[in-house]
């Protein structure tokens, strides 16, 4: 099997048995909508933060093979990491969707699979789209933190 065909595989087990599937109520998560109009995805990323750690990710939507097995990708990536060290690989797999080079210390297992999608422009949204939620998450969510924080410095 070459490299090509086991990022193949990789992509179509996350797409047919996705991780951390499906949204909950739970006013303490971030909730992110985003869709793809020129591919017809959409995309729901749920993210909760507890002591600057993502604590939990969800996703909901529908799409493409690139798209879905994206967002459940991306989700077993952030999971459980540092929010910095959240927005940072974010970061780095931007760079890698673009062909640029990318940090191999930082982005690693999985995710690479996405590697060839730089070679297809059209594509790129389609794999982007749940880790922009999820970066829209993170920053929104550190926005009410600190609104919170000054708030409460305020009274
Ligand atoms: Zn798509």
């Amino acid at each position: 099997m070459n490299i090509e065909q086991l990022y193949r595989q990789v992509i179509m087990d996350h797409y047919k048995t996705p991780r951390n599937k499906g949204l909950v109520s739970n006013p303490s998560y971030m909730t992110v909508h985003l869709t793809n109009p020129s591919c017809g995805d959409e995309m729901t990323v749920q993210i909760h933060l507890l002591d600057g750690i993502v604590d939990d990710i969800r996703h909901q939507g529908t799409g493409c093979s690139i798209c879905c097995s994206s967002a459940s990708i991306m989700s077993e990536t952030l999971k459980g990491k540092k929010t910095t060290d959240a927005m940072s690989t974010i970061h780095e797999f931007y760079e890698m969707i673009k062909g640029m080079p990318y940090n191999s210390e930082i982005l690693k297992g999985d995710v690479l699979a996405y590697q060839g999608v730089s070679q297809f422009p059209a594509r790129i949204k389609c794999a982007t789209l749940a880790w922009k939620a999820a970066e829209l998450g993170i920053k929104n969510n550190h926005e009410e933190e600190e609104n919170h924080g000054r708030q409460q410095e305020e009274d």
